[in-house]
Formats: C-alpha cells, structure tokens, sequence
C-alpha cells in the first residue's frame, strides 16, 4: 500500500518506519523542513532504539520525506499524527493537529476514488465530530470519498519501534466495513508476524479506549503510591505489600512500583485532558483527580523526609536523575522539576547530575549546578535525592562517603541500603 504519515515527530516518525518495515511505500509529511532533510538522509530526528536502522534501510528506498501534502491524494490511506499538547487548564490543544487535518482535507478536494484518514494523535472523543472531521471535511469541499477513522497509539518512548512491532492490541475506529479492511490491509503484514487482538469500534470509542488505557495506569500508580504513602506513615515497606497484592490476578504484578510518581509526554497530558473532558460535559471524575492530586503530592513528601533530617537552607543538595524515566533525555513532566524547584524556594543549592538529560534541563533551570557525575554531585553534599532509576546509581557505593551529611532520599527505589548513609525510601 502507499501510506501517507502526516507529522514526524515521535509518533510519526516511528510508524512511518515500521510500515515502510513492513513492505509499504510511505510518505512522511512534516512542516519542519530540518526534520524532514534528516528523514531523507536515512537518520532519526528523535533518540530511539532501532529507529536509525529502519530509516537507514528505508529512506530514499520505500520511504520519503516532504514538506508538500501532493502526495496524500495518491495514497490509500493518512495518518495523522500531529501533536495535542496541554492547554493551560488541561484541555487539549487542538490548532496543529486541525490544521493538518484542513490541509489533509484540502489535498483531497479531487480524489474520486474513497480514502481513508485515519487520526492517530491521541484527542477527546467529542473532538473528532466536533472538530476533527469538521475540518477535514471542509479542507476537502465536503468531499464525501473522504472517510475519518482512528487509530490510537500505544507505544512507549524508549521502546517505541518494538512495542509498535509488538503491540498487545490493535483498535481500529472506524465508520464502515471498508475502512476497517483498509486498516487490516494496513497492519496484515505486522498480524502476520505478531499475533495481536484487533478491536474493532467505532472512532469516538477508539479514541476513549486510549484515554482509558493511561488513565487507568496513571491512576494505578497513584493508588500504589497512596498506598506506599500510608506504609511509610506506618514504618512499613509498601514494596513488600505490593509484592504481596500482585499475586492476585485481578491486579497483576505490574505497575505496583511506588515512588516520586509518574511524568513525561503522555500520562500527564492524557489524564488532564480527559477531566477537562469530562468536566466539559459536568462531570466530575474524582478518581482521576485524585490521581493527579497524589502524583503532585509525591515530590514534596521527598522534600519531607530530606527535611526530617536536614535544613535544605544554604544546603548543598544533590538531584541524582532528571529524565522523566531512564534511557532517555525527555525531561517533559519530569519529577525533578517539582523536586527542584521545592529545593530552590527553602533556599538549597541544587547539585544535579543525568547522564544523558542535564543539557535539556539546563534550559529549564540555568542556575543550578550540573555534575559531570553522581559522584561529582554528591561530594560535599548535605543530602541527595534520587529522582530517576538509572541503573548507574544503583552501583552508588564508596561515592556517599563523601557527603558532607550522608542523608539519601531514594524515590525509586534503586539505592541499596548501607552502612554510614542516612537512607530514607519514599513509601518504604
Ligand atoms: P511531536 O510533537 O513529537 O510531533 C508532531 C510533529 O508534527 C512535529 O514534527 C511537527 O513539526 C509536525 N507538524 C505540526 N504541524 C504540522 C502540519 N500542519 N503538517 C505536518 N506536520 C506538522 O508529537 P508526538 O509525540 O509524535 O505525538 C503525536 C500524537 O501522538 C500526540 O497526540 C500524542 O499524544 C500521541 N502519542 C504520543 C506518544 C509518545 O510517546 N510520544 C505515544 C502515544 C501517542
């Protein structure tokens, strides 16, 4: 098939290269002309595992890269998968993607044959016949060859190109029998390889269903860490009652890690945009906002318990970790953004060290110090906070030898307890 991605961000960019992976022709449509003049030289524009071989194999061969929507005509199928950022009260922000999907519409103001554009940026439900198709539709004069679908995505950054090879389901949101054989069409040759159940729904549930999936794994978390919270009130270790819960198969084993909480591009901005979205028709959806509420309260009870044991006035403390998650530099939503600006307004002095997300943080917070190691921000330090689970910091060792008062706040749980440290886990 000829696919047509519109957006080369994370998103597009990764399902651009599987499908053409996968034997189809595609051509990936961005308006920033640097990332499509680096698509074109077979190298990634994002920092993912197995993304430069794909486009390296690919590129110049079954995929192209262009700023010009010529091609979408030509093709039997568009993905649109352009960002939705927050707004400030949480809602989505809809003024990229719309204005794609104008664009889409309008290339296909001629096209007699039927196709297909099929939304894969993660919106509301009520924003695809309130606006999405809306604007589609207009682009294209009402063309009604065109029809809307969508295809939620969920992988995840740092495994993005396997977990797209290998998802655990498909959901297709379509409006007719044709559309959904397109999509199969689509995906067949990943089925062929990778046995995957296919939901078929209509668009408006597809969208729900991925708004659903990160809701309910955000709240997990926050529940865990509710419940961490209230063991460490207790002096207990909630990992060891977690371990323990996690041998009923109505809850799993997954997702029951407590700590510092959850951040990056995707939990944050879903379960906001989702209680916007509820709260937009009256309803008030308790359970998800006290997810957020827990997740925001997880950074200041680090601060608590550094505080039980040192003043962070004048204090020297050390911020080990400052990627959102490890393995990679995305500081979006990051946890050692509350941690540090909490240290900043009772007057600490930040000693921050990431091995790979210091530069992006740097932009956010120029005046603080960045270690060129753990080491390096430990040394002299009145207290240290462990943010994110970099495998290097769970070899810590001698390094906590060498802070002024040896008091480790551990968020994640990466840091053994040892002699001559101060060691305080956050729910344990
Ligand atoms: P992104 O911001 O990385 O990429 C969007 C791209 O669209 C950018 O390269 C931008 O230049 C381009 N663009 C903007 N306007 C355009 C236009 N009119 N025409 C062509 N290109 C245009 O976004 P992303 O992280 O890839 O996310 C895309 C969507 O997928 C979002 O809705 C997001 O919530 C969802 N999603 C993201 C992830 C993730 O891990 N990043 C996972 C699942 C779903």
């Amino acid at each position: 098939m000829h696919i047509t991605v519109i957006g080369s961000g994370y998103v597009g960019t990764t399902i651009a290269a599987c499908f053409a992976d996968l034997g189809h022709e595609v051509t990936a449509i961005d308006i920033d002309e640097e990332i499509v003049n680096t698509l074109n030289d077979g190298r990634a524009p994002i920092t993912e595992p197995g993304l430069d071989d794909l486009l390296e194999t690919h590129a110049g061969d079954r995929l192209t890269a262009t700023t010009s929507y010529d091609a979408v005509p030509d093709s039997d199928v568009t993905f649109l998968a352009i960002g939705t950022p927050s707004n400030n009260d949480g809602s989505i922000d809809l003024s990229a993607l719309e204005a794609a999907a104008e664009a889409t519409g309008d290339a296909l103001a001629n096209k007699t044959d039927r196709h297909l554009v099929v939304i894969k940026s993660t919106v509301t439900p009520p924003s695809i016949p309130a606006t999405l198709e809306p604007a589609i539709h207009s682009g294209a004069n009402e063309n009604d060859a065109i029809e809307v679908g969508m295809n939620p995505e969920f992988l995840r950054e740092g495994s993005a190109v396997t977990d797209f090879q290998q998802p655990d389901k498909l959901v297709f949101g379509t409006q007719s029998e044709w559309a959904t054989e397109r999509l199969h069409n689509v995906f067949e040759p990943l089925l062929e390889h990778h046995d995957a159940p296919v939901v078929e729904t209509d668009p408006e549930t597809a969208s729900m269903i991925k708004y659903a999936n990160n809701a309910f794994l955000a709240s997990k978390i926050s529940l865990v860490n509710d419940l961490g919270n209230i063991c460490k009130e207790f002096d207990l270790d909630a990992y060891e009652v977690m371990d323990a819960i996690g041998l009923d198969d109505r809850i799993s084993e997954r997702f029951l890690r407590s700590g510092v909480g959850w951040g990056g591009s995707c939990f944050p901005k879903d379960v906001n945009a989702i209680i916007a979205a509820a709260q937009a028709v009256d309803y008030d959806p308790a359970v998800l906002e006290g997810t957020v509420e827990v997740n925001d309260r997880q950074p200041n009870r680090m601060l608590e318990c550094l505080m039980s044991h040192v003043n962070p006035e004048d204090a020297r403390i050390a911020v080990l970790g400052l990627a959102f998650k490890p393995n990679t530099d995305d500081i979006r939503n990051s946890r050692a953004i509350p941690v540090i600006d909490a240290l900043q307004s009772r007057g600490a002095n930040v000693a921050a060290y990431d091995p790979v997300a210091a530069d992006e943080m740097s932009h956010k917070f120029p005046d603080i110090e960045y270690a060129e190691s753990a080491a390096d921000a430990l040394e002299g330090a009145d207290g240290a906070l462990v943010v994110t689970d970099w495998d290097e910091f769970s070899e810590l060792d001698e390094e906590f030898d060498a802070m002024a008062t040896p008091v480790v706040v551990d968020g994640r749980r990466c840091i053994e307890r040892r002699n001559g440290i101060i060691y305080e886990g956050l729910t344990w």
